[in-house]
C-alpha cells in the first residue's frame, strides 16, 4: 500500500516513522510520504490560506496548492483521497477494514477553518473522495487524524500484526467489545484471575469470553448491541 500524506506540519507525522507502522515501512509492506503543502506555493511567503468569502471568523486553505498537490500525487489515477474533517463520516472499524483495501490513499490534512471546497469537489471528478470525522468534537488539524488513521488501517495489512489472530476477536470485529484481558501473576494486590481462564478448557473459555464480550457491550455499548445481526447469535447469546 502506498500513503501519501499532504500538510503544512510535515514533522507532526513523525510518529509514522515508530513501531510497527516504521517496521511496516521498513519491511515493504508500506510506502509512505509525507509532503509539506507549501511545495506547491509560488508567493514569496508560501501563503496557504486566505479570508472566508461571505466573511466571518478564521482563514480558508487556498484551492491552488492543494490542486497542485492531488495533480501530482495522484497521477497513477488510483488513489483515493481521505479528508478528515469533523463533517465527516464517523471512523470505525468498518471503514478502517474498506481504505485498507486500497492500493493508494491520499490524506489531505485542513488546518484553519478547513480547505475550500472546489478542491474536493473537483478531486472527485477524477478519485474517490471520503470525508472522515475521528468524532464529534474539533481538533486544531488533520494530522493527528490522519495518524490515527493510518494506525487503524496499517494494522489490518496482512503480515504487520506478528499474529494476525489479534485481529479475529478484538473489539469492533465483530460487532461486541472485546472480554476483559488477564496475565501473570495469577494473584495482584489481592485479586485473581477468573478460574476458568486457568482451567485448560479451551471451550469453555471460549464462551466465557463470548458472554463477557456481550455483557460488557451490553453495559457500555448497548448502541452497539442493538445493531447486532441477529443471525450472527447463538441461543447461549439469546439467553445472556
Ligand atoms: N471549521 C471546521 C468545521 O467547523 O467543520 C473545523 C476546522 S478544524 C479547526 C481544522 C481541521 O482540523 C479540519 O479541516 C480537519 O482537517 C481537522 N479536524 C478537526 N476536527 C476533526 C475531527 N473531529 N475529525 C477529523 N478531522 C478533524
Amino acid at each position: 500500500m502506498r500513503i501519501d500524506v499532504v500538510t503544512i506540519f510535515p514533522e507532526y507525522l513523525g510518529p509514522l516513522d515508530l513501531s510497527l507502522i516504521g517496521k511496516a515501512r521498513a519491511s515493504g509492506l508500506l510506502d509512505v510520504g509525507v509532503h509539506d503543502l507549501r511545495t506547491w506555493t509560488h508567493d514569496v511567503h508560501r501563503t496557504v490560506d486566505d479570508s472566508p468569502y461571505g466573511g466571518g471568523p478564521g482563514m480558508v486553505m487556498r484551492p491552488e496548492p492543494w490542486g497542485e498537490a492531488l495533480d501530482a500525487l495522484a497521477s497513477d489515477g488510483g488513489a483515493r483521497l481521505v479528508v478528515p474533517t469533523p463533517a465527516g463520516q464517523v471512523f470505525s472499524q468498518a471503514l478502517a477494514h474498506e481504505l485498507a483495501a486500497e492500493p493508494h490513499l491520499i490524506f489531505a490534512c485542513g488546518r484553519y477553518e478547513g480547505i475550500d471546497q472546489r478542491v474536493l469537489d473537483h478531486a472527485a471528478t477524477r478519485m474517490p473522495v471520503t470525508e472522515v470525522s475521528l468524532g464529534d468534537y474539533v481538533l486544531f488539524g488533520g494530522e493527528v487524524a490522519v495518524l490515527v488513521i493510518c494506525e487503524a488501517i496499517v494494522r489490518l495489512l496482512p503480515g504487520v500484526l506478528g499474529n494476525a489472530d489479534s485481529l479475529a476477536d478484538e473489539s469492533h470485529a465483530h460487532g461486541v467489545l472485546e472480554a476483559p484481558v488477564y496475565t501473570k501473576p495469577p494473584e495482584w494486590r489481592g485479586r485473581g484471575v477468573p478460574d476458568i481462564l486457568r482451567s485448560g478448557d479451551h471451550g469453555r473459555i471460549a464462551r466465557w469470553r463470548r458472554d463477557q464480550a456481550l455483557l460488557r457491550t451490553a453495559q457500555r455499548r448497548p448502541d452497539l448491541l442493538a445493531a447486532l445481526d441477529p443471525g450472527t447469535l447463538d441461543k447461549r447469546d439469546l439467553a445472556l
